[in-house]
């Protein structure tokens, strides 16, 4: 049996807004490519699997009847602007749905493996669209495979999920779908909405009524860089996590936290990005068996940035992880010189990161700090655990 199961065929290119929009296929493409340089996808470890659109049953766990027709008609050229299709950000496209759902059905069948035990961990690198709602497309997203997948885990028995969210945008519509469901433990950690799209995720945003403490979010100023994102991260999720104790962990490894990254101001390193997937994994070990679902998300510096972060997301789920300062293997960079026309650089990470763990003292003086205390003061509480302690 293999340890980790990755959703992957050339069809998911498919998911693709056209020419100039940041959401170009390319990162998956580089992504493999590397991997497969890499050896990884060679892997007796690994198994690779292909997967069909979701059918609506799916669909419609996470969204309207509506909206899914809405999409359907939109992949037609019918625009529907009230509903987030036909707009700067999610252009419609012939296919669209096929592919947007395509991706929920990667997600939903990583999920399914790793409930079944079949695997250990599930990677769906197309996936992490976080952002599409119920009734709506939204920053890139038009299906919502992270809450499908979560959704199936819940039907399949699952009685607790842990979400936990690295991209550098709020992950609302996970959180939405999940507000009051206290089943489901939403975490997110990204650039403070007053700064960034989509606005929301503040540290007072802990839940609905029934599930008080079960939406966590991390709001960080920008221009935060590796140290203080590692040190915010384990100032706060694995010990909500742990109080949690679920049963499987799904998480969105969005690369746009980068400081390269051409849409969000946060200055996080791959080594950073690196260590976080590190930490989620190991979270999974301790406390869900190893039940570890973790897909892709943002991420729009296609060359420099993304292939490197997901490569070492599924060397990371190998449990081989990769020495990020190594060359890049000439044989990609001349990949990529062909396929996006300019050179990629020989080494793309140097840096490892060290860091001070909350532990060792908060200082209000620091931006971070104070944003990490808010999160603490409005969360800890509700689980039983002290703001200002380790
Ligand atoms: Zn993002
Ligand atoms: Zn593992």
């Amino acid at each position: 049996m293999p340890l980790a199961r990755l959703v992957w065929s050339d069809d998911l290119l498919h998911y693709d807004f056209g020419h100039g929009h940041p959401m170009a296929p390319a990162r998956l493409d580089l992504t493999m490519r590397l991997a497969a340089e890499l050896g990884l996808l060679d892997s007796p470890e690994l198994e690779i699997v292909g997967v069909p659109p979701a059918g609506d049953a799916v669909l419609e766990s996470v969204h309207d009847a509506a909206y899914i027709a809405a999409v359907r008609a939109a992949a037609r050229g019918v625009l529907a602007p009230d509903r987030g299709l036909g707009t700067e950000d999610d252009p419609v496209f012939p296919g669209m749905h096929d592919a947007a759902a395509r991706l929920v059905a990667g997600s939903v069948d990583v999920a399914d493996a790793v409930w079944a035990g079949t695997v250990t961990h599930g990677l769906n690198i197309a996936g992490g669209m976080h952002h599409a709602h119920r009734s709506a497309a939204s920053g890139f997203c038009i299906y919502n495979d992270a809450a499908a997948a979560i959704r199936r885990l819940l039907d399949a028995g699952a009685q607790r999920v842990a979400y936990v969210d690295l991209d550098a945008h709020h992950g609302d519509g996970v959180e939405a779908e999940f507000w009051d469901d206290p089943r489901v433990l939403t975490f997110s950690i990204h650039q403070d909405g007053s700064t960034l799209f989509p606005g929301t995720g503040n540290p007072a945003d802990v839940g609905g009524p029934d599930a008080d403490g079960t939406a966590v979010n991390v709001a960080l100023p920008p221009r935060t860089a590796s140290a203080a994102w590692l040190r915010a991260l384990d100032a706060v999720m694995p010990a909500v996590v742990r109080e949690f104790r679920p049963q499987v962990i799904v998480s969105q490894h969005g690369a746009d936290a980068h400081a390269k990254d051409p849409l969000s101001d946060l200055r996080i390193g791959v080594a950073a990005l690196a260590q976080g997937a590190r930490m989620v994994h190991e979270l999974a070990h301790e406390v869900a068996d190893g039940r570890w679902v973790a897909l892709g998300g943002g991420g729009y510096a296609v060359v420099d940035v993304v292939p490197l972060a997901w490569t070492s997301l599924i060397a990371e789920a190998l449990h081989t992880p990769l020495d990020l300062s190594r060359p890049m293997p000439p044989a990609w960079r001349d990949y990529v010189a062909r396929a996006v026309g300019r050179v990629g650089e020989r080494r793309l990470e140097v840096d490892p990161v060290t860091w001070r763990r909350w532990v060792a003292g908060y200082d209000p003086a620091d931006a971070v700090d104070r944003a990490v205390l808010a999160t603490r003061r409005h969360v800890f509480p509700l689980w039983g655990l002290d703001p200002y302690q380790d």
